[in-house]
């Protein structure tokens, strides 16, 4: 089974070591009962003879009078010379999955448990000094205030208004009608459909739609896979700290399953096809059709329909239809053009020239009529 050196932190210096030390390499100080022992995952494997040994004599124990910790195999302390007894501290060995073992997940794990349980937890470490934050929190203070300012000053001048002078420029109107003709036309529909005033020319049988029937049923094969165990196998399901600096992976065993392909059949239905006939009449028959629409359209105060001239038996109106846009320009910071849509009852208080009251906001937008509060103003 596979042996790896671990690595622990010095708790004064930080510094890491390898698992087979007992005192830190660069502060000298002795390995701490409360040794964290974390494996990095590409940790390779021990060959060393003297090492693989060491690790499977088993957990370290630590001297109950000067805190050395020996060796599993030593009977006398090499700190102090005390002879090993009943009671001195032996470690215990963990087992873990395979990638709990790296510092990250150690680190994961313990923060985890803080959560679980806060009053079992280490008092936080102030990362910023006491000073330090509060200067920070002024300059963040002073930033957001200089924005706020900022903020209040655009949203002020958002409220300014001005009353403005605006002048009407021209108009622009469209009306239209719409015309019909009674006249004689052909058209075509399926038995049932034909309207009683149709005089049917000709009729013939025709596809109306296709129906789908069942018509027996057959066999089709098909495979499908089933999993089947196929005897066991040992795997590595876990990695154990020895707490003597080294790790060894612990085996378990397992069911191993094999992919077999199987052939079944299964019963479909077959569907044929039946067309279904109707007969489809042809037939002539008198109706008011769409026969064009007269348009007149300019851009002076004298709005005119179309002359059309109907007798209502052959020929009528199908509706009129109107639309009329005023257009104004701005006489106060930037003479600009705008066109806004008029019902027909309010383009007629309007004559060419004629001064209206308007309101621009700070940034100069004409932003209504007094004379047409509803009215949608477009920038020309
Ligand atoms: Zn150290
Ligand atoms: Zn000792």
């Amino acid at each position: 089974m596979a042996v790896y050196e671990g690595k622990w932190r010095c708790e004064r210096c930080a510094s890491v070591n390898r698992g087979r030390d007992l005192n830190c390499l660069s502060c000298g100080i002795k390995r701490s009962e409360k040794v964290e022992f974390f494996l990095d995952d590409d940790a390779p494997t021990v060959a060393d003879e003297m090492l693989l040994a060491q690790a499977r004599a088993g957990a370290d124990w630590v001297c109950p009078y000067c805190g050395t910790s020996c060796l599993a195999a030593q009977t006398q302390c090499s700190g102090c010379g005390s002879l090993r007894t009943e009671k001195n501290r032996q470690l215990v060995e963990e087992t873990r999955g395979v990638g709990d073992w790296s510092e990250a997940a150690l680190k994961a794990q313990q923060a985890a448990r803080n959560a679980a349980n806060p009053a079992a937890a280490p008092p936080p470490k102030s990362f910023l000094s006491g000073r330090l934050v509060k200067f920070l929190l002024l300059g963040l203070g002073a930033v957001g205030l200089v924005f706020v300012a900022i903020f209040a000053v655009l949203i002020y001048l958002s409220t300014l208004k001005y009353p403005v002078e605006v002048e009407v420029s021209g108009l622009e109107w469209r009306r239209t009608i719409a015309l019909e003709e009674y006249r004689t036309v052909t058209e075509n529909a399926w038995e049932g459909e034909v309207p009683a005033a149709a005089r049917v020319q000709s009729s013939d049988r025709a596809l109306h739609h296709t129906d789908k029937v069942p018509d027996g049923t057959r066999t089709v094969p098909e495979t499908y896979t089933e999993q089947v165990a196929d005897g066991t196998e040992r795997y590595v399901c876990g990695r154990t700290s020895k707490k003597n600096g080294f790790f060894e992976d612990k085996y378990c065993t397992r069911t191993k399953y094999r992919t077999v392909t199987k052939t079944r059949t299964r019963t479909e239905t077959i569907y044929r096809d039946v067309p279904v006939y109707k007969t489809r009449y042809t037939y002539l028959i008198d109706k008011w059709v769409a026969a064009g629409d007269k348009t007149t359209e300019g851009n002076d105060f004298n709005p005119r329909w179309a002359d059309v001239a109907v007798d209502n038996v052959r020929t009528r109106e199908a509706g009129r239809t109107e639309t009329y846009n005023l257009l104004c320009k701005e006489l106060g910071g930037r003479n600009k053009l705008y066109k806004t849509a008029l019902t027909a009852a309010n383009w007629a208080r309007f004559q060419a020239s004629a001064h209206l009251h308007g309101t621009m906001d700070y940034w100069g937008k004409l932003i209504s009529i007094d004379e047409l509060p509803d009215a949608e103003l477009k920038e020309q």
